[in-house]
């Protein structure tokens, strides 16, 4: 259940209140908002004289449940907005790992030239293999702050693990929480305390439930700037990478208030389909795309197969515009 107590409630009465009902709670525009388990459907009658709203939930996806809240959340990205009214689809764009100064700026002047906002680029990548290229770690980082620095851009890169979360904090605009890192409580919980705004990436076995409990480990600590990215998922199917799941993107637009983000190039694995799968996406009038670009993506260190180059991407993002203005979309 969600408990809105009215403004007028002290700071130490809320806290009582809270420990009373074993709610977990957060303040927001002069409210505390008060959240205990959904299995909960009736208010306490000792909290209901302090209460100004109540929301019995039919499962723990709460806050970011359309029962809770109708409206698509609004989140500020830097200079983009996305979500709310905007009809906005923002196209972030960059290599899979940050490999040197040279790349990253090659990659920040193909942003420049389409008018992107938003630059990815990982630091420390979660691969299947400690033998592969881990990432530049805080050398990367420090690479992407000059970038922003340089550019003015939205850097989003990974956390891989609790052991860096605070630089990774420190130096993006977004963070991501990677498809292997998102049960990953201890980073959820700080993503939360930190104010930035989170992209979360769905577990490759991860059902939907799962998918947007995760979410709720952010928004419950008081940070409402999550959105919520689908990169596929695995099934019996071997030829291509993962699954796109379109399905369940139809499923969280239907039943949740966070923005949703498709990634196609995880989804596949393999350059050929990226262009036909993103215009898929666009049609379906979705609030961002993750794409990878690199300048070569022949001597790229990670997801070399997935990478477009940046006349694959030049092509593809001029091929989405028609289908952005059937669907009514502007892509940002
Ligand atoms: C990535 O974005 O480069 C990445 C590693 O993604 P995922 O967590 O979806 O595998
Ligand atoms: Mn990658």
């Amino acid at each position: 259940m969600i408990i809105h107590l009215k403004e007028s409630v002290s700071d130490d009465k809320a806290l009582e209140l809270a420990a009373q009902a074993s709610a977990i709670y957060y303040k927001k525009d002069g409210f505390y908002v008060l959240i205990t388990a959904s299995a909960q459907k009736e208010i306490n009658p000792e909290l209901e004289p302090y209460a100004d709203a109540h929301f019995a939930m039919s499962s723990d996806i709460q806050l970011a449940s359309k029962d809770y809240r109708s409206d698509l959340r609004e989140i500020t990205l830097g200079k983009a907005k996305i979500g709310g009214k905007t009809n906005n689809t923002l196209m972030i764009t960059g290599p899979c790992s940050i490999e040197s100064m040279e790349q990253i700026t090659q990659s920040a002047e193909l942003l420049k030239k389409h008018n992107l906002t938003t630059l990815r680029a990982g630091c420390y990548k979660p691969r299947t293999s400690p033998y592969s290229f881990q990432g530049l770690g805080l050398e990367g980082l420090k690479m992407l702050g000059k970038i922003r620095d340089q550019y003015g851009y939205n850097i989003i890169t990974e956390v891989r693990d609790s052991t860096h979360i605070d630089e990774v904090i420190e130096y993006s605009d977004i963070i991501q929480v990677g498809a292997k890192a998102m049960y990953d409580q201890g980073i959820l919980r700080k993503c939360s305390k930190s104010g930035k705004p989170v992209l979360i990436k769905r577990g490759f076995g991860t059902t939907l439930q799962e998918f947007v409990q995760s979410a709720e480990f952010v928004l419950s600590g008081g940070n409402e700037n999550v959105m919520l990215c689908e990169r596929g998922i695995r099934t019996f199917e071997t030829k291509t990478r993962f699954t796109l799941d379109l399905c369940g993107v139809a499923w969280l637009k239907e039943n949740t208030n966070l923005p949703v983000i498709l990634d196609p190039s995880h989804a596949l694995g393999y350059r050929y389909g990226i262009a036909d799968l993103t215009r898929a996406c666009v049609a379906m009038g979705v609030d961002g795309l993750l794409i990878e670009s690199h300048p070569d993506p022949s001597v790229a260190k990670s997801d070399a197969a997935q990478q477009l180059n940046f006349d694959q991407f030049t092509s593809m993002f001029e091929s989405l515009q028609p289908v952005a203005n059937a669907v009514g979309r502007n892509i940002i």
